[in-house]
């Protein structure tokens, strides 16, 4: 099997694996109990969300500990909504969000608030320009990604940051999931940031989210005015152990593994540069670890099957949609449907090898041979 889907998932590290069962055989006790088994527990969460805190530039109180990156980003949009009623019913965002920020944005759409998308530029970033136009007195947030999930595209989150200074009154949620332990990632001037440490070594079942102190969300699990008053629920302190040792080990090494992967992914973009009916839809501003691109005339879902026939795993969209209609992101960038309905998504880790890149451009070239014929 070639394994190219690590967006969607990377495997636990195994570090990561023997702390999780370390600290599940350590404490029995509830963080949350007064006695002392739970104090100890306790003791142990704070260790976690005080490493994460330092490792993210935010406070121990901003980390609020969550099933993985859906849930995050959920909680801190429908969070924020259910927080900010009165102040304004208007939210600015982009079609390249992954599907737990545009359909909770459709839930709120559902209630009566007014979603604006921003257009894409030809680099694949979100049209500031649009954005300044769009910006009003009563919006109350801007959700944006650091790097989007189906082209790799970096999204200009510092330039955003800077024009919402003239809005105090707008939150800005950002979505680093398919950045955090891949490029640098600044919690500076951002309001909530989501992530999920499954994506670099972590364990499935976590993840994270940062919320500034002074910021009030509406709890959207309800059961507890407990230490975990924004996420109600017996906190999952192996979990947060697991988190905090998985964005250690990702940060500590992130350059190494940043370098790794870029030769691949240059190796493999030149490469399919080379065919004719291929399209590349990743644009030069993206990280290397993600390489979309389209087979002309041939649906994403086809070529995906035809790789996975030969034991290649790649993904069409994100792992997380099944609805065969086309990639909303590639059609934003590429403005072509055929093209975006064609696209599918490669994705590199540290842990890809070049001979895997060699067997996937000898099977792609295989299979490409009667569909250029
Ligand atoms: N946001 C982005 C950008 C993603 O790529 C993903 C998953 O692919 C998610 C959110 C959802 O993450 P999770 O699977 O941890 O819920």
């Amino acid at each position: 099997m070639i394994y190219l889907d690590y967006a969607a998932n990377a495997p636990a590290d195994p570090a990561v694996l023997e702390l999780f069962c370390e600290t599940e055989r350590r404490y029995c006790g509830n963080p949350n109990s007064r006695h002392p088994a739970g104090l100890e527990a306790g003791k142990a969460m704070e260790k976690a969300a005080e490493g994460i805190a330092a490792l993210m530039g935010a406070e121990p109180g901003e980390v609020i500990f969550t099933s993985g990156a859906t849930e995050a980003n959920n909680l801190a949009i429908l969070g924020m909504a259910g927080a900010r009623r009165k102040t304004g019913k208007h939210i600015i965002t982009t079609p390249l969000e992954h599907a737990s920020v545009s359909a909770s944005l459709r839930c709120l759409q559902k209630q009566g608030w007014e979603i604006d998308q921003l257009s894409i530029l030809p680099d694949g970033t979100p049209d500031r320009e649009e954005l300044r136009r769009l910006l009003r007195r009563d919006t109350a947030m801007v959700a944006v990604c650091t790097v989007d999930s189906e082209l790799g595209t970096i999204e200009p989150v510092d330039e955003i940051r800077t024009i919402l200074k003239e809005y105090p009154d707008c939150r800005l949620h950002v979505d680093a999931t398919q950045a955090v332990g891949r490029i640098p990632v600044s919690f500076d001037g951002i309001d909530t940031m989501s992530f999920a440490p499954h994506k670099f070594g972590g364990l499935n079942g976590s993840g994270v989210l940062l919320k500034r102190k002074f910021l009030t969300l509406e709890p959207i699990l309800h059961g507890g005015d407990s230490t975990t008053v924004w996420r109600s629920g017996t906190p999952a302190l192996a979990l947060a152990a697991s988190a905090e040792c998985a964005l250690r080990l990702a940060l500590d090494k992130r350059q190494e593994r940043y370098d790794s992967v870029k030769k691949m992914h240059d190796t493999l973009r030149a490469a399919l540069s080379r065919y004719d009916c291929v399209r590349i839809n990743s644009p030069e501003n993206s990280v290397p670890h993600i390489l979309n691109l389209s087979v002309r005339d041939v649906k994403g879902t086809v070529f995906q099957r035809k790789l996975a026939e030969r034991g290649v795993c790649v993904s069409v969209k994100s792992a997380c949609s099944s609805d065969g209609a086309p990639s909303a992101a590639v059609l934003a960038v590429s403005g072509d449907a055929r093209n975006a309905l064609s696209s599918w998504r490669i994705s590199l880790s540290h842990l890809t090898t070049p001979e895997e890149i060699d067997a996937f451009l000898n099977i792609f070239d295989s299979i490409i041979q009667p569909v250029q014929a």
